[in-house]
Protein backbone atom coordinates (compact mmCIF):
# COMPACT_ATOMS: atom_id res chain seq x y z
CA UNK A 1 0.00 0.00 0.00
CA UNK A 2 2.90 2.32 0.73
CA UNK A 3 4.56 1.98 -2.60
CA UNK A 4 1.40 2.35 -4.07
CA UNK A 5 0.91 5.32 -2.44
CA UNK A 6 4.63 6.39 -3.25
CA UNK A 7 3.42 5.23 -6.73
CA UNK A 8 1.04 8.05 -7.49
CA UNK A 9 2.44 10.56 -5.38
CA UNK A 10 5.70 10.37 -8.06
CA UNK A 11 3.72 9.87 -11.33
CA UNK A 12 0.28 11.41 -10.79
CA UNK A 13 0.40 15.10 -11.92
CA UNK A 14 0.08 17.31 -8.84
CA UNK A 15 -2.87 19.41 -10.51
CA UNK A 16 -4.70 16.04 -10.77
CA UNK A 17 -3.66 14.84 -7.21
CA UNK A 18 -5.06 17.99 -5.88
CA UNK A 19 -8.01 17.62 -7.48
CA UNK A 20 -8.35 13.96 -6.47
CA UNK A 21 -7.78 15.76 -3.02
CA UNK A 22 -10.78 17.78 -3.45
CA UNK A 23 -13.22 14.84 -2.91
CA UNK A 24 -11.71 13.30 -0.11
CA UNK A 25 -11.95 16.53 2.05
CA UNK A 26 -15.32 16.68 3.39
CA UNK A 27 -15.40 12.77 4.49
CA UNK A 28 -11.72 13.84 6.28
CA UNK A 29 -12.98 16.39 8.02
CA UNK A 30 -15.54 14.49 9.50
CA UNK A 31 -13.24 11.85 10.55
CA UNK A 32 -10.84 14.23 11.83
CA UNK A 33 -13.07 16.27 13.76
CA UNK A 34 -12.49 17.64 17.04
CA UNK A 35 -10.17 20.53 18.74
CA UNK A 36 -6.75 19.77 19.75
CA UNK A 37 -5.26 21.06 16.32
CA UNK A 38 -5.77 23.97 14.53
CA UNK A 39 -5.17 25.13 10.73
CA UNK A 40 -4.87 28.72 10.99
CA UNK A 41 -5.12 29.25 7.15
CA UNK A 42 -8.42 27.86 6.80
CA UNK A 43 -9.06 28.74 10.18
CA UNK A 44 -10.39 25.10 11.35
CA UNK A 45 -9.91 22.74 14.18
CA UNK A 46 -9.46 18.58 14.33
CA UNK A 47 -8.70 15.96 16.55
CA UNK A 48 -5.52 15.94 14.82
CA UNK A 49 -3.90 16.59 11.11
CA UNK A 50 -2.67 13.99 9.05
CA UNK A 51 0.59 12.04 7.96
CA UNK A 52 2.67 13.74 5.08
CA UNK A 53 5.43 12.50 3.20
CA UNK A 54 7.24 9.00 2.78
CA UNK A 55 10.79 7.45 3.50
CA UNK A 56 12.88 10.03 5.00
CA UNK A 57 10.22 12.38 5.36
CA UNK A 58 7.01 10.77 6.60
CA UNK A 59 5.61 12.55 9.79
CA UNK A 60 2.53 11.96 11.76
CA UNK A 61 -0.13 14.83 12.34
CA UNK A 62 1.25 17.58 9.61
CA UNK A 63 -1.07 18.05 6.82
CA UNK A 64 -4.46 19.83 7.33
CA UNK A 65 -7.84 17.56 5.92
CA UNK A 66 -9.25 20.75 4.98
CA UNK A 67 -6.74 22.98 2.99
CA UNK A 68 -3.81 20.87 2.97
CA UNK A 69 -1.93 23.60 5.02
CA UNK A 70 1.23 21.42 6.06
CA UNK A 71 3.49 23.13 9.30
CA UNK A 72 5.94 25.21 7.66
CA UNK A 73 2.53 26.89 5.57
CA UNK A 74 0.93 27.29 9.00
CA UNK A 75 3.91 29.27 10.22
CA UNK A 76 4.45 31.29 7.15
CA UNK A 77 0.92 32.86 7.07
CA UNK A 78 0.67 33.37 11.10
CA UNK A 79 4.86 34.90 10.04
CA UNK A 80 3.43 37.17 6.93
CA UNK A 81 0.31 38.33 9.07
CA UNK A 82 2.34 39.14 12.25
CA UNK A 83 5.92 40.68 10.94
CA UNK A 84 4.77 42.00 7.42
CA UNK A 85 2.66 44.09 5.83
CA UNK A 86 1.44 41.81 3.16
CA UNK A 87 -2.38 41.82 4.46
CA UNK A 88 -2.50 45.55 4.49
CA UNK A 89 -0.49 47.43 1.70
CA UNK A 90 -0.75 47.54 -2.00
CA UNK A 91 2.26 45.05 -3.01
CA UNK A 92 3.35 44.12 -6.23
CA UNK A 93 4.02 40.08 -5.60
CA UNK A 94 4.93 37.37 -7.52
CA UNK A 95 4.32 33.67 -5.99
CA UNK A 96 6.38 30.96 -8.16
CA UNK A 97 5.50 27.59 -7.82
CA UNK A 98 2.34 28.66 -5.69
CA UNK A 99 1.57 26.85 -2.27
CA UNK A 100 -1.92 25.17 -2.83
CA UNK A 101 -3.31 25.93 0.39
CA UNK A 102 -2.34 30.18 -0.22
CA UNK A 103 -3.57 30.37 -4.11
CA UNK A 104 -6.94 31.62 -3.44
CA UNK A 105 -6.44 32.90 0.07
CA UNK A 106 -3.88 35.04 -1.72
CA UNK A 107 -6.09 36.13 -5.15
CA UNK A 108 -9.07 37.38 -2.95
CA UNK A 109 -6.48 39.99 -0.76
CA UNK A 110 -7.68 43.19 -2.44
CA UNK A 111 -4.58 44.91 -1.69
CA UNK A 112 -2.47 42.63 -3.70
CA UNK A 113 -1.49 42.86 -7.36
CA UNK A 114 -1.08 39.29 -7.26
CA UNK A 115 0.82 37.09 -10.26
CA UNK A 116 1.05 33.52 -9.68
CA UNK A 117 4.49 31.84 -11.90
CA UNK A 118 5.67 28.25 -12.65
CA UNK A 119 7.29 26.50 -15.20
CA UNK A 120 4.99 23.68 -15.35
CA UNK A 121 1.97 24.31 -13.28
CA UNK A 122 -1.22 24.94 -15.73
CA UNK A 123 -3.10 26.85 -13.03
CA UNK A 124 -0.73 29.65 -12.65
CA UNK A 125 -1.09 33.49 -14.10
CA UNK A 126 2.69 33.27 -16.21
CA UNK A 127 4.78 30.51 -17.29
CA UNK A 128 8.50 31.25 -17.18
CA UNK A 129 11.58 30.09 -15.87
CA UNK A 130 13.17 31.02 -12.43
CA UNK A 131 16.61 31.26 -14.09
CA UNK A 132 15.38 33.75 -16.58
CA UNK A 133 11.85 35.19 -16.04
CA UNK A 134 10.19 37.00 -18.77
CA UNK A 135 9.28 40.00 -16.11
CA UNK A 136 10.98 43.66 -16.24
CA UNK A 137 13.67 44.58 -13.29
CA UNK A 138 12.60 46.13 -10.09
CA UNK A 139 8.68 45.07 -10.65
CA UNK A 140 7.69 43.28 -7.40
CA UNK A 141 7.24 44.60 -4.09
CA UNK A 142 7.53 40.60 -2.50
CA UNK A 143 8.48 37.77 -3.93
CA UNK A 144 7.36 34.11 -2.23
CA UNK A 145 9.32 30.97 -3.74
CA UNK A 146 8.91 28.23 -0.83
CA UNK A 147 10.72 25.07 -1.99
CA UNK A 148 11.53 25.25 -5.36
CA UNK A 149 15.63 26.46 -4.87
CA UNK A 150 16.43 22.39 -4.29
CA UNK A 151 15.33 21.68 -7.68
CA UNK A 152 17.09 24.36 -9.32
CA UNK A 153 20.39 23.19 -10.56
CA UNK A 154 22.05 26.72 -11.04
CA UNK A 155 20.41 28.08 -7.70
CA UNK A 156 22.47 31.52 -7.76
CA UNK A 157 21.03 32.52 -11.02
CA UNK A 158 17.61 31.67 -9.86
CA UNK A 159 18.26 33.93 -6.64
CA UNK A 160 19.99 36.75 -8.69
CA UNK A 161 16.32 36.39 -10.97
CA UNK A 162 14.63 36.82 -8.30
CA UNK A 163 16.67 39.99 -6.72
CA UNK A 164 16.72 41.03 -10.27
CA UNK A 165 12.82 41.27 -10.31
CA UNK A 166 12.42 43.00 -7.21
CA UNK A 167 12.63 46.47 -6.41
CA UNK A 168 14.87 48.12 -4.35
CA UNK A 169 13.84 47.37 -0.21
CA UNK A 170 11.56 44.56 -1.99
CA UNK A 171 11.11 41.64 0.22
CA UNK A 172 11.50 37.51 -0.62
CA UNK A 173 10.55 34.24 0.99
CA UNK A 174 12.31 31.55 -0.19
CA UNK A 175 12.63 28.82 1.75
CA UNK A 176 14.15 25.28 1.15
CA UNK A 177 14.60 22.51 3.27
CA UNK A 178 17.52 22.87 5.58
CA UNK A 179 19.35 19.95 7.37
CA UNK A 180 20.69 22.16 10.52
CA UNK A 181 22.98 19.21 11.00
CA UNK A 182 25.03 19.94 8.05
CA UNK A 183 27.52 22.76 8.35
CA UNK A 184 27.87 23.15 4.78
CA UNK A 185 25.18 21.97 1.72
CA UNK A 186 25.94 19.33 0.35
CA UNK A 187 25.42 18.94 -3.36
CA UNK A 188 27.56 16.36 -6.08
CA UNK A 189 27.13 16.69 -10.04
CA UNK A 190 27.71 12.87 -9.99
CA UNK A 191 24.58 12.14 -8.36
CA UNK A 192 21.76 11.86 -10.80
CA UNK A 193 19.64 8.78 -10.15
CA UNK A 194 16.38 9.45 -8.78
CA UNK A 195 17.31 6.75 -6.12
CA UNK A 196 20.56 8.21 -4.91
CA UNK A 197 18.70 11.77 -4.89
CA UNK A 198 16.57 10.04 -2.45
CA UNK A 199 19.12 8.51 -0.80
CA UNK A 200 21.30 11.59 -0.16
CA UNK A 201 19.11 14.67 -0.98
CA UNK A 202 15.85 13.31 0.76
CA UNK A 203 13.79 13.46 -2.64
CA UNK A 204 14.23 11.61 -5.90
CA UNK A 205 14.23 15.23 -7.59
CA UNK A 206 16.57 17.45 -5.25
CA UNK A 207 19.79 18.32 -6.30
CA UNK A 208 21.05 19.42 -3.46
CA UNK A 209 20.60 18.95 0.89
CA UNK A 210 21.09 22.18 2.06
CA UNK A 211 23.10 22.99 5.15
CA UNK A 212 23.23 25.60 7.53
CA UNK A 213 25.05 27.73 4.97
CA UNK A 214 22.10 28.62 3.19
CA UNK A 215 21.51 31.87 4.59
CA UNK A 216 25.24 32.69 3.68
CA UNK A 217 23.97 31.49 0.04
CA UNK A 218 21.38 34.04 -0.15
CA UNK A 219 24.03 36.46 0.52
CA UNK A 220 26.02 35.21 -2.14
CA UNK A 221 23.47 36.22 -4.78
CA UNK A 222 22.79 39.65 -3.21
CA UNK A 223 20.12 39.42 -0.40
CA UNK A 224 20.11 40.90 3.18
CA UNK A 225 18.76 38.22 5.05
CA UNK A 226 17.56 38.21 8.47
CA UNK A 227 17.30 35.08 10.33
CA UNK A 228 13.38 35.21 12.35
CA UNK A 229 13.44 32.47 14.70
CA UNK A 230 9.64 33.42 14.96
CA UNK A 231 8.43 29.98 15.88
CA UNK A 232 9.77 30.28 19.28
CA UNK A 233 7.51 33.57 19.87
CA UNK A 234 4.99 30.53 20.33
CA UNK A 235 4.57 28.52 23.71
CA UNK A 236 4.96 25.15 23.24
CA UNK A 237 1.51 24.80 23.51
CA UNK A 238 0.29 26.89 20.57
CA UNK A 239 3.58 24.74 18.16
CA UNK A 240 2.12 21.92 19.40
CA UNK A 241 -1.56 23.11 18.46
CA UNK A 242 -0.65 24.08 15.41
CA UNK A 243 2.06 21.34 14.53
CA UNK A 244 5.30 23.44 13.73
CA UNK A 245 8.56 22.82 12.75
CA UNK A 246 10.26 23.64 15.78
CA UNK A 247 13.79 24.04 14.28
CA UNK A 248 12.19 26.18 11.49
CA UNK A 249 13.59 29.50 10.89
CA UNK A 250 11.92 31.99 8.42
CA UNK A 251 14.76 33.96 6.12
CA UNK A 252 13.45 37.79 4.86
CA UNK A 253 15.18 38.31 2.05
CA UNK A 254 15.58 41.79 0.92
CA UNK A 255 17.41 43.85 -1.94
CA UNK A 256 19.56 46.41 -1.10
CA UNK A 257 17.73 49.82 -1.60
ZN1 LIG B 1 -6.26 24.27 6.83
Amino acid sequence: MKKLIKFLLKTLPRPLLIRLSFFVRKPLALIYKGTKNECPVCEKQFRKFLAYGYGKTNRDNRLCPNCLSLERHRLLWLWLKAKTDFFTEELNVLHIAPEQPFIKKFKNLNNLNYISADLYSPIVDVKTDIRDMVFADNLFDFVICNHVLEHIDDEQKAMKEILRVLKPGGKAVLQVPIDYSLNETFEDPSIISEKDREKYYGQYDHVRQYGADYPQRLRKAGFNVTEDDFVNSFSEDEKEKYRFDKNEIIYLCRKPE
